[in-house]
């Protein structure tokens, strides 16, 4: 049995499926040169319709890829001309908003932007937050358990969906929309699809857990003239703003210097000459008591010589300068096409690991850049590097020069950012094998045919 176009254009509508050249008129990732290469997009508006998609491709053993909004950075969204997209761009409704049990119901196509507007308009928060929000979808934040700027305060998507809804490779649908924050009542299913990239099955709907919104919101950058005093100043903020710490990214000079100089429009908010600089935010419930707080913790950190040099924001005008220094990640593109690195590690053996990656990377390529920044707080490195030569002979060199290192110490080759296809040859890096074997007996039973994202994060 096959499955023909005009069978879900009957289905669907005209408006949702696009024919294969229409599919091909559409770029396959935020950084891509390649277009969409498959049969069809298909692009349903309710679970129902999603669920009798699958139940076709599964009796056909058609392969089908979930597209959110395409911003991964691992190739987890590519395709082969086979296969058929299915998209859920127009499954983009916020259902419902409830102020007091501080949940939203939505579809998981909505923008994460469009969430984190609806909920400022009740006075609440969704807290997950990151570069890509005007671009990325609630379905795709959850299916790579996003993380981002707000981790050490609220956690990554999966500390903040309540409930969720997906369609299995066969159709079923399991509607598990649950809201709220207690429920050991068997199993918490939601878990099988938050990081699972789609091989599991699609997300349609979701409950996510809303915050009070903060009433103040105090943003300083600070340059800091030692690795080791890093941590310490994290700490040290921490303590003294007593759980309202919400943001801590840092910049090594590499990175700072790139969105600070021409063709970057960020200015310098401190002078260049320092190897660490730190952005940090806390978000509270007063505007004046919380911004006095800051401050003092800020003055007392530059007077334990934790911190080298200090800036506050003292606008929203300058706290927004701030963040486009941290957001310009356009800046990785400036020495030529970088391979993005997204780890994770111990705080403790930081310093040492990115000196031996730098190391690795200088034997190989004495001309290499390297920019370095990352949600340090969690313990999540970015990396950009630039070698000067983008073929897979180079690709390997560079990865295996950063991964290599992140054996010995227990680190992760990916934080935040998910497999693909990508980084699939070093899960074995720092997953076990009978971890692996578990992944895939849990997508064997539930995607039998392997139609879901097929060859993406391990192979069967
Ligand atoms: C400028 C920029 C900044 C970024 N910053 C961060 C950051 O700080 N933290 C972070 O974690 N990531 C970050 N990212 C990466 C990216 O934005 C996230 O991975 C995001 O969660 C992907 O969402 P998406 O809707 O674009 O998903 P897509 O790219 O479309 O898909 C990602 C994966 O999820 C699957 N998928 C998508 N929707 C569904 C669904 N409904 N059901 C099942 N599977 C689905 C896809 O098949 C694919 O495997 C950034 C990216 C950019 C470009």
């Amino acid at each position: 049995m096959q499955v023909t176009i005009d069978d879900f254009r009957q289905l669907l509508g005209s408006g949702g499926v696009l024919a294969a050249d229409d599919a091909r008129a559409r770029r396959g990732g935020i950084y891509h040169e390649d277009n969409i290469a498959a049969q069809a997009v298909l692009r349903p508006r309710t679970t129902d319709e999603v669920a009798e998609i699958l139940r076709r491709c599964n009796a056909a053993r058609q392969t089908i890829i979930v597209h959110g909004g395409l911003t991964n950075l691992t190739h987890g969204a590519d395709t082969r001309p086979a296969d058929i997209v299915l998209s859920l761009e127009r499954m983009n409704v916020i259902e419902e908003i409830e102020p007091l049990g501080r949940t939203m119901t939505v579809q998981a196509g909505v923008p994460l932007q469009v969430i984190q507007e609806a909920a400022a308009a009740h006075d609440l928060m969704f807290a997950v937050d990151l570069g890509a929000r005007g671009s990325c979808q609630i379905g795709g934040n959850v299916s790579t358990n996003a993380g981002g700027n707000r981790v050490i305060r609220y956690g990554m998507m999966r500390e903040n969906v309540l409930g969720l809804e997906a369609v299995l490779a066969d159709g079923t649908v399991v509607s598990s929309l649950n809201r709220m924050i207690k429920n050991n009542a068997g199993f918490d299913l939601k878990h099988l699809f938050i990081g699972t990239e789609g091989q599991l099955g699609i997300v349609t709907r979701l409950v996510l857990r809303l915050r009070e919104a903060s009433r103040s919101q105090s943003t300083g950058f600070v340059a800091i003239d030692s690795f080791a005093r890093v941590p310490q100043f994290l700490k040290h903020m921490d303590r003294e703003l007593g759980g309202m710490l919400s943001a801590f990214e840092v910049m090594w000079a590499s990175f700072y210097d790139a969105v600070t100089t021409p063709p970057a429009r960020g200015k310098p908010p401190l002078p260049g000459e320092y190897p660490y600089y730190v952005l940090v935010e806390s978000l509270g419930a007063d505007p004046e008591t919380d911004a006095a707080r800051f401050e003092a913790a800020m003055i007392a950190a530059i007077d334990a010589g934790l911190a080298a040099d200090a800036v506050l924001a003292k606008s929203q005008g300058e706290r927004a300068a701030l963040w486009a220094l941290r957001d310009d990640v356009e800046q990785m593109f400036r020495y030529g096409r970088p391979i993005i690195f997204d780890v994770s590690l111990a705080i403790a053996y930081m310093e040492q690991y990115v000196a031996d990656v730098q190391a690795a990377l200088s034997r190989h390529y004495p001309d290499h850049h390297m920019l370095t920044f990352g949600h340090l707080g969690d313990g999540n490195l970015h990396f950009a590097i630039a070698v000067g030569d983008t073929g897979e002979s180079a690709r390997r060199k560079v990865e295996e020069s950063v991964y290599g290192p992140l054996m010995a110490i227990g680190g992760s080759v990916s934080a935040e950012h998910g497999i693909g296809l990508e980084k699939k040859p070093y899960l074995d890096w720092c997953r076990t094998p009978a971890e692996i074997d578990l992944m895939r007996t849990l997508k064997r039973t539930l995607d039998p045919n392997g139609i879901l994202n097929p060859g993406k994060v391990f192979d069967l």
